[in-house]
């Protein structure tokens, strides 16, 4: 199974809101080991999900 560019960077953005199917991870990885550009896509996403996570930390000890 081999993924596009776009599928892979689909799939990146996904695994932020849920987790992916074996398959779809499976798939992911292989890309990834031979692209470069979404291996970097990759980093700026999860990066981002941490400020985005650091923030809902944030709300969290608000509400309580
Ligand atoms: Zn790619």
């Amino acid at each position: 199974m081999m993924l596009s560019c776009e599928q892979a960077s689909k799939l990146l953005s996904e695994a932020q809101e849920r987790p992916l199917k074996l398959t779809e991870r499976a798939g992911l990885t292989m890309h990834l080991a031979m692209c470069q550009g979404c291996r970097e896509f990759g980093r700026q996403v999860s990066s981002l999900r941490d400020l985005i996570r650091r923030s809902e930390d944030h709300d969290d000890t608000q509400g309580k």
